[in-house]
């Protein structure tokens, strides 16, 4: 349909990926008629496919209008007045029935920054509840305690920026060709303008990114620790270490306590290339060949999602390679930077800078710690000891508290667990038996169907509010219309709940913008401090990078040298770099070994099955699912074979197999793809609610960040 010419253009932020690209939004009054990418943002104009296509979401004729209330089985329409009226009294119950930890609240790296901030403040310091969780835990817990462990503060030290001096990539378990395209295209220029750049790309996937790789690294799924040590174990042997960078910055640690340089080494030794490149399914050549072109070209960064941290050793495998640029001195200049891409919009400013994760409080504080419950507390102005000791339950925790009957009421806003979460059946029936209030855009969602009452929750430019990308970067998104019906924003549903459940003077504030300024100053008190980003500036630049803790900073583009506030003082003519979230000054390099996860293949489960994203559609396919041409790219999810694993099972595309893994059976139809798959793993995308893939997928998780594993499980086939 032809909204007619656009009559103003607006700046804004692609509500998508964490990729966070700059938009330009062409309004007709109140439509969304146009979508362009912004050419003064740092993605320079680049948008991908789904983020041309916002403007369709916005005109999806499906979106959730009223609230609804479950009755004999049935969601019924309500009014605002009975369903936030029905809620308050479930909390309410619970609370005083079973006590806080009886309910929880799921959110989101969608949600916008004041919204995750206000959920957690209610649950934390309100309800006395540390049971608030979100999808995040699902996609880069990992790599935030990596960040922590090695560097004493989560998020990235380097940059976009660096992309553009960097003279090696080093890309594993990221196919950021289709999942962060303008990022991979910049990564293109660079490498056009300067022959020497090099691409290495290690992935048990041939994806469409290793297509352009210089070197290709196929390992065998679950196996990379190895290769990651056992490039710092030539990178040591070959004398290629920086003596000098790791005499003045880095410790050793073996997780227990210190170690010597002497005693890392030795770790080592049992990771040279001929003892582990048999069991990776490489040769010795290629790790020597891929360690030498780490450690000794002019600058390295790393990029890496999803394939690194979805396993169950997200933690030591992001611990070894933030090593791997400590011992080459890889860091901390231009181009040379370990670089996490985060999955969502908004995990990291939403949700990892909000501390609305179960064990975090605000700007990297954590529950477990008195001295930062206590600065909490003061901050928020609650009562010393408000804040429960006790970190709360963490994602698949929560909800398998909800199958044990211990988390009986909960909140989900902008989340599809009853599609994402792993080991999907068993965590669908907790859903069934708790009291659900969800939050949503769409009444047909897997999560939806759950919820005991539904509330229409308004979509991007319906309301306003801050993201924070990958680097750092927040950026604001203004409200450009009315909610369509009488849908609200995920902000005013909490501060109405809040004051119901009689939390008026604790959520005090009453719009987005009181909101930002209360988080900012909160912010001032930590390393994180961007209490110089106001809204205004927000609205005048295209996003500002955190560290600036003044209105005229002019943010932190590399964090731990010159420029970064916290380490002006400690630079000098000696000492170059202060990793400042450690005591001493020094980042750590952990000696992590390779830990075998339950998930192997073996006679009676002779594949791997691997999931993750297509260009054209964006996690569950709630939003990209609708817009046809979005739809058309995809096609329906199915699993994908290399012919040489589909010939011996009598397979060809379109057949209809039995998947079967230690977590159950599912049902799906065959594709076939010579150039992008490998032998021995299938490959299958989760947007699709008729094909919840999630439903086979095993729900081992990392120890430490209790991220789940969804890159390796073992599976039969069986065609039907
Ligand atoms: Fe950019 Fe990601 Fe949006 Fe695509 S989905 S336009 S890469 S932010």
């Amino acid at each position: 349909v032809d909204e007619g010419p656009v009559k103003s253009w607006h700046k804004s932020v692609c509500r998508y990926c964490g990729t966070g690209c700059g938009v330009m939004l062409g309004m007709n009054k109140d439509k969304l008629v146009r979508v362009r990418g912004d050419q003064e943002a740092h993605n320079k104009g680049v948008i991908c496919i789904k983020g041309s296509m916002l403007d369709k979401v916005m005109k999806s004729p499906e979106r959730l209008k009223v609230p609804k209330i479950k009755k004999n089985g049935k969601l019924v329409e309500s009014t605002w007045e009975e369903a936030m009226e029905l809620m308050t009294k479930k909390f309410k119950e619970s609370l005083e029935k079973s006590g806080p930890t009886s309910i929880g609240f799921y959110g989101s790296g969608q949600l916008l920054i004041e919204e995750s901030y206000t959920a957690n403040k209610l649950f934390k310091a309100g309800f006395k509840s540390n049971n608030v969780d979100g999808n995040p835990r699902l996609c880069m817990a990992s790599a935030a305690v990596g960040y922590t462990q090695t560097f004493g503060k989560d998020e990235p030290p380097g940059a976009y920026e660096d992309i553009d001096h960097a003279e090696t990539f080093f890309l594993i378990g990221s196919n950021a060709y289709e999942c962060h395209p303008p990022l991979w295209e910049r990564i293109m220029l660079r490498k056009k303008a300067n022959p020497n750049v090099k691409i290495i790309v290690v992935d048990p996937r041939k994806t469409k990114t290793a297509d352009h790789a210089d070197v290709y690294v196929p390992v065998l799924p679950g196996k990379d620790m190895l290769l990651l040590n056992s490039m710092c174990c030539v990178i040591a042997e070959l004398g290629l270490l920086d003596e000098e960078f790791i005499s003045k910055y880095v410790s050793f640690n073996d997780g227990k306590k210190g170690i010597s340089i002497e005693e890392y080494k030795n770790f080592l030794k049992d990771y040279r290339p001929e003892k582990v490149a048999d069991e990776l399914g490489i040769t010795p050549r290629q790790i020597r060949e891929v360690a030498y072109q780490f450690a000794s070209s002019k600058a390295t960064m790393s990029l890496w999602t999803m394939g690194i941290n979805q396993r169950v050793q997200g933690v030591f495998l992001n611990n070894t390679l933030n090593s791997l640029h400590l011992i080459t001195g890889q860091i901390c200049k231009p181009g040379a930077t370990p670089l996490s891409l985060t999955g969502q919009s908004n995990a990291c400013g939403g949700v990892r800078d909000t501390g609305s994760l179960a064990h975090l409080l605000p700007n990297g504080r954590l529950i477990a710690k008195e001295q930062h419950r206590n600065e909490m507390e003061e901050l928020w102005k609650v009562p010393k000891g408000t804040i429960a000791p006790k970190p709360g339950r963490h994602a698949l925790a929560m909800f398998d508290g909800m199958v044990t009957g211990d988390v009986e009421t909960a909140l989900i806003m902008c989340s599809n667990p009853a599609q994402s979460l792993p080991n999907n059946r068993y965590y669908r029936e907790g859903m069934e038996k708790a009291f659900l209030v969800v939050a949503e855009i769409f009444e047909d969602t897997e999560t939806a169907k759950f919820a005991d009452i539904l509330l229409p929750a308004a979509l991007y430019i319906e309301k306003e509010g801050v993201y924070g990308q990958t680097e750092r970067r927040y950026q604001i998104i203004d409200k450009l219309r009315e909610p369509v019906g009488q849908a609200r924003s995920d902000f005013d549903i909490l501060v109405d709940f809040a004051n119901r459940m009689g939390q008026g003077n604790l959520i005090t504030y009453k719009t987005p913008t009181e909101c930002w300024d209360e988080y900012r100053i909160i912010s001032k008190s930590s390393k994180y401090d961007f209490s110089g980003i106001t809204r205004e500036r927000l609205r005048k630049e295209r996003g500002i990078q955190w560290p600036c803790p003044t209105e005229d900073h002019p943010g932190t583009v590399r964090r731990y040298i010159k420029g970064d506030p916290f380490a002006d003082k400690h630079i000098d003519a000696n000492h170059k770099v202060h990793f400042y979230g450690k005591p001493d000054g020094k980042a750590v390099v952990f000696a992590r070994p390779y830990v075998p996860g339950k998930e192997d293949v073996s006679k009676e489960k002779p594949l791997f099955l691997t999931t993750g994203r297509v260009v054209s559609q964006w996690h569950t396919g709630t939003m990209t699912y609708r817009v046809p041409e979005l739809h058309r790219s995809a096609g329906p999810g199915r699993f994908v074979f290399h012919p040489s694993d589909a010939g011996p099972h009598g397979l060809k595309k379109g057949d209809r197999i039995e998947v079967e893994s230690s977590r159950g059976k599912m049902e799906g139809i065959v594709d076939i793809s010579r150039d992008h798959e490998t032998p021995g793993v299938v490959f299958a995308a989760f947007y699709d609610q008729k094909f919840l893939v999630n439903n086979v997928v095993s729900d081992d998780h990392d120890p430490i960040s209790k991220e789940p594993d969804y890159k390796v499980t073992a599976i039969s086939v069986k065609k039907l």
